[in-house]
């Protein structure tokens, strides 16, 4: 196997369960969650045990979980891989203790990512979710306390019902809190979620792009990069190293229920069910070998997210025979004002990255002829 050096681990347990959330979780039940730790400590402790840039605990929540249960996981990490660069952990700020936050920070954990999604209370209970404004404020000093400085909030756009001024107010209301990282998020409807079932509809599409210009207008005033179509760190320090792996197309291995891993040209997605993945049985819910169209196409579809230049001489070594059609579509686009194109070296414009989804597709069709 290539030498991964990026890791995640999901924790498919909450407190609650929020309405638009389609994310493999469960309410927290301590049992079944020993069952989950436990195998996962098997997983890790067979993992290759190279050095790993990053490590990125998700969920679900991860903070759901015990002290003793986050304990026994970030030791079985930390026994395996030593100063991991970047090693973050999701948490929301209603499950966490002051010990739980000693913790993160005793096992090597040096960045947080928290889940806001807004401050006014009446949006946060049309989501069925309870981020109390007081709570992420004391969470955060905790944080501060213990030594951990880098912390990301993540917020949503385009509520049912929510104005661009309750937005730019919850962007103002994090920024007050110094984040070194902000990622902001529209809501997506799917059909098996709370909101799906009640056929909610959300904002048209005008309002969620007003909203997301105004984010975008906002952050960068105050000093933040847009370094991602839906990422703002406060330097390019604080970009968020794990999610750049992904942007970056590089090789990753995905541990618990429905986490993927992408090593080389294959692709893999373990069971979404909590119990299969805990009695190991029918372990994978989707595996694919790429072909060499579908690297090319993802390798593009997640470097143009990024305000930083894609160098396209991997094309040439590896993949020549899309060559040619690349290079007509991206001087078409480029006309457009989505990117700016220079071979090998390709980057897309703020105006690409508002298109990125048309974008793509350009590319898709020029790969297919
Ligand atoms: S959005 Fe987050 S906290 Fe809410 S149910 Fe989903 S994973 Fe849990």
């Amino acid at each position: 196997m290539n030498h991964v050096e990026h890791l995640y681990l999901h924790i498919p347990f909450c407190t609650h369960i929020c309405a638009y959330c389609d994310f493999v979780k469960s309410r927290y039940h301590e049992g079944l969650a020993d069952q989950v730790i436990q195998r996962l400590i098997e997983d890790i402790e067979g993992c290759p045990s190279h050095h790993l840039k990053t490590c990125y605990i998700g969920g679900g929540t991860p903070s759901a979980l015990s002290l003793q249960q986050l304990e026994r996981l970030l030791e079985s990490i930390q026994n395996k891989w030593r100063n991991i660069e970047e090693f973050s952990v999701e948490i929301n700020p209603e499950d966490m203790t002051y010990e739980k936050m000693a913790c993160l920070k005793k096992h090597g954990v040096n960045r947080l990512s928290m889940g806001v999604q807004a401050v006014q209370q009446r949006l946060l209970t049309i989501l069925l979710a309870i981020t109390i404004l007081r709570m992420l404020k004391k969470v955060t000093q905790w944080a501060h306390e213990c030594g951990i400085n880098n912390i990301s909030y993540d917020l949503m756009y385009g509520l049912p019902t929510q104005t661009i001024d309750e937005f730019k107010t919850s962007i103002l209301e994090m920024v007050t809190l110094n984040p070194t990282h902000l990622s902001l998020y529209a809501l997506t409807i799917e059909p098996n979620t709370a909101f799906g079932r009640q056929k909610i509809q959300p904002v048209d599409n005008e309002l969620e792009g007003f909203m997301y210009q105004c984010a975008i207008d906002t952050l960068t005033q105050l000093g933040y990069h847009h370094y991602e179509v839906s990422s703002f760190a406060k330097s390019y320090d604080f970009r968020s190293q794990h999610n750049l792996s992904y942007w970056r197309y590089k090789d990753f291995i995905g541990l618990g229920p429905g986490a993927a891993s992408k090593v080389g040209n294959q692709r893999w997605t373990n069971t979404r069910n909590i119990h299969h993945y805990t009695l190991k049985e029918n372990l994978l819910s989707e595996e694919v070998s790429l072909t060499h169209q579908d690297i090319v196409i993802e390798h593009l579809m997640m470097g143009l997210r990024l305000d930083e230049p894609l160098d396209l001489s991997f094309l040439s070594k590896e993949y020549p025979e899309f060559e040619g059609q690349l290079n007509e579509v991206l001087n078409q686009v480029s006309d457009l004002g989505w990117c700016y194109y220079d071979y090998p070296k390709l980057v897309s414009t703020p105006l690409g990255r508002l298109f990125l989804h048309d974008f793509i597709v350009k590319i898709m069709e020029a790969l297919d002829h």
